[in-house]
């Protein structure tokens, strides 16, 4: 049987995107925290390097993030503009395969296990994907290579920004185990909050807590099952009990019957 092939997945994120496009098109703008988005009200839809070492993030509201950093320069989006830079590279990566898969304007997946370019490496695909998204738009973009979507998006988001990092088959496991449960996908600051509470702060952590649940489970089970053995034992034991009384009973009503002479079968329900 053939062996199941291994895909060669690489996940593309563009860095700081609405932030860095607009930097680049405003040179007042650089090396400076900004912010896309509205400055009363709304929330922060971007936020430059520079911003988030000031704690700023994105969906985080307007009015904390100019509370963590005063000089926050906040910048109208221009979606016409991102979306051409999303079209530009998306045409970069149809270069190398058909089979892209969206996840925003500046994040795809790309299935390279066969690619348009026959090349071997997907860390080399990738490398040169993000040289010529550079060359084209003037912005860095970072990438995730493994065997499944899961782990490259994990991956691109490890050397950020402008780096790669590759997760092969062997180091999956390993890899997931060392992420702190907040990187995990769908693990909000809030969840990873209640997870630390609870002792739970990496992967590994988590993974001994699902094995532990699972014991806990099957001790459960195991336990309500030899419960119910025990009723089905005692209900049999019960039954045999009436059984055997009855015989006795009947026994003796026969008896009775014998030694009353009667001949009649009398008080038998
Ligand atoms: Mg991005």
């Amino acid at each position: 049987m053939a062996e199941a092939e291994i895909r060669k997945i690489i996940h593309v994120d563009m860095d700081a995107f609405y932030a860095s496009v607009e930097q680049r098109d405003d040179p007042s703008l650089r090396g400076r925290p900004v912010a896309v988005g509205g400055r009363q009200r709304g929330v922060v839809m971007a936020a430059s390097y520079e911003a988030r070492k000031f704690g700023v993030r994105s969906a985080m509201p307007s009015v904390t993030a100019k509370r963590l950093c005063p000089e926050l320069m906040f910048v109208k989006p221009r979606f016409d503009v991102y979306k051409d830079v999303s079209r530009q590279i998306r045409e970069i990566f149809l270069d190398y395969t058909p089979l892209v898969e969206p996840l925003s304007l500046d994040e795809a997946y790309l299935d390279v296990t066969t690619n348009l370019k026959g090349m071997p490496l997907a860390s080399e695909i990738a490398r040169e994907i993000r040289a010529r998204i550079l060359e084209r738009t003037g912005l860095t973009a970072s990438a995730g290579i493994s065997y499944n979507k899961f782990l490259a998006k994990l991956a691109s988001d490890h050397r950020k920004p402008n780096g790669q990092t590759v997760i092969p088959p062997e180091k999956g496991s390993a890899f997931v185990e060392g992420l702190p449960v907040g990187r995990f996908h769908g693990v909000g600051p809030k969840t990873a909050e209640k997870m630390n509470r609870l002792g739970i702060h990496t992967g590994a952590d988590l993974k001994a807590q699902t094995d532990m649940k699972i014991a806990v489970l099957n001790a459960e089970i195991a336990e309500r099952e030899a419960q119910r053995q025990a009723e089905r034992d005692a209900r049999d034991q019960q039954m045999q009990m009436a059984m055997h009384t009855e015989k006795i009973e009947a026994m003796t009503k026969a008896k009775k019957v014998t030694r009353d002479g009667s001949g009649r079968v009398s008080g038998v329900e």
